[in-house]
């Protein structure tokens, strides 16, 4: 058997430094909302591989797709020879994203390249090209993505000029001073000072921000967004990339604000575990660019598509967004219960939406000083107790519970212990 520390020897001799790894433990078989090591110890999955596993490591319904596909055709590149996954996974997305009138669906393979495309057709179909983005968002790591992410250190800083006509206004985040009028105020200010409004393709937003801290943007907020995109011919990109798939307890954050958003980017937890994303939008925008202009080798693989599939049908047979809303709502109580705890005053703030829950630490409640040297601390002692747990924020001092909506309430419970015990070690 391979031991955590002699393969983190190897990692660290062979893999690029630029990838950061969160913890010296090694996976070795994953199944529900539990992970084994290497050395065969146990740990409580509060991370989800980020966001991934909303129907827990390895459903048994998603391997019995996958390997039934693995049977029949591995690659074909639907650019050359088509196959039926993708237009009957295009179909069901067509049907469940939320808008109004024909949708259309574009299949690809990670996050920051739905993002890329969602920017593509919105570009296309306006002939515009200015994108305004938020403060502390975060839309992935390839150039254009990174461009419209809201976090300098360490995702921007060094990568040189990045795409220009990328503009960033505050995100209405309440705990660090933001509201819905000061954004609102900020992206008119922006249309008086560097870009017209009829100069913009899109705005993209993220229902609630992951990386950033998961940050609920205010129902009133995006529905001014909408009215402002409405009034002005600017396309509303929904980036659901961490959002989607059940985790705020609606298939889609947005659904819950009322809000119909033109393109909505996917990834994640859509297919389960396999690497797969989605554009799924309004007809006539995502059909304005002309043959040729999307697509990819690998973008819309059978096998993911057969475990998107899959995903899609264990949602509906197994009531994974009544679970979702249960599981969120202990969760929830637990965090609330740790606020008040008078040893936890490192608390500063327990915010989200459905499971999308996660815990601001501070060093002092008055000022919202960030602890993310507590948060690391937190991080690595729940590991060694047995719990994966990520952080995240603007300044990484946030902890967030991802764990799979499947989830047993009663792992949830002892994972949620773990959490509480730890955060007192790490102090
Ligand atoms: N958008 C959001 C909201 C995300 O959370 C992420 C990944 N954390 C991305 C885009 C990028 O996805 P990927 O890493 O698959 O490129």
């Amino acid at each position: 058997m391979d031991s955590n520390a002699r393969l983190w020897q190897r990692l660290q001799a062979s893999v690029a430094r630029g990838v950061s790894v969160s913890l010296p433990y090694f996976a070795a078989h994953g199944e529900g909302a539990e992970l084994r090591d290497v050395e065969g110890r146990r740990y409580i999955d509060f991370a989800g591989g980020i966001a991934v596993l909303n129907i827990g490591h390895r459903h048994p319904r998603v391997v019995a797709a996958v390997k039934a596909q693995l049977d029949s055709i591995t690659h074909a590149c639907f650019q050359v020879t088509p196959y039926e996954a993708y237009v009957r996974l295009a179909e069901r997305l067509n049907e469940i994203v939320p808008g109004h009138g024909p949708k259309k669906t574009l299949l690809l393979s990670t996050g920051a390249e739905a993002v890329e495309n969602a920017v593509k057709i919105a570009r296309f179909a306006t002939g515009r090209s200015a994108i305004i983005s938020f403060g502390g968002a975060f839309h992935g790591r390839t150039l254009m993505a990174l461009a419209l992410t809201g976090k300098v250190n360490p995702y921007k800083t060094g990568f040189g000029s990045l795409p220009a006509d990328v503009y960033h206004v505050p995100f209405p985040d309440a705990y660090h001073g933001g509201s819905t009028a000061a954004t609102m105020a900020a992206i008119d200010e922006l249309f008086h000072s560097s870009v017209e409004p009829s100069r913009v393709a899109a705005i993209i937003v993220e229902p609630v921000q992951g990386e950033g801290g998961f940050n609920v943007a205010p129902f009133d907020f995006l529905r001014a967004l909408r009215a402002l995109c409405d009034r002005h011919g600017i396309v509303f990109i929904d980036d659901e990339v961490q959002t989607g798939f059940g985790r705020t307890g609606t298939m889609f954050a947005i659904e819950q604000a009322a809000v119909a958003p033109d393109l909505v980017a996917m990834a994640k937890s859509l297919a389960g575990g396999f690497p797969l994303s989605a554009v799924t939008g309004r007809a006539e925008l995502v059909d304005s660019v002309a043959p040729g202009g999307l697509g990819g080798t690998y973008a819309g693989s059978p096998v993911s598509c057969a475990a998107a599939l899959a995903v899609l049908d264990v949602f509906r047979d197994e009531d994974v967004l009544g679970r979702a809303r249960k599981l969120g709502t202990r969760v929830r109580e637990r965090l609330e219960a740790m606020n008040a705890d008078p040893r936890m005053e490192f608390i500063g703030d327990v915010r989200g939406l459905g499971a999308m829950l996660a815990l601001e630490l501070v060093k002092d409640r008055a000022t919202h000083e960030p602890d993310p040297e507590h948060a690391r601390a937190t991080v690595l002692r729940a590991a060694e107790r047995g719990l994966i747990l990520l952080s995240c924020g603007i300044h990484g001092n946030v902890l967030r519970i991802l764990v799979p909506l499947t989830a047993q309430l009663e792992m949830v419970d002892e994972g949620m212990s773990i959490l509480e015990a730890s955060l007192l070690e790490a102090r």
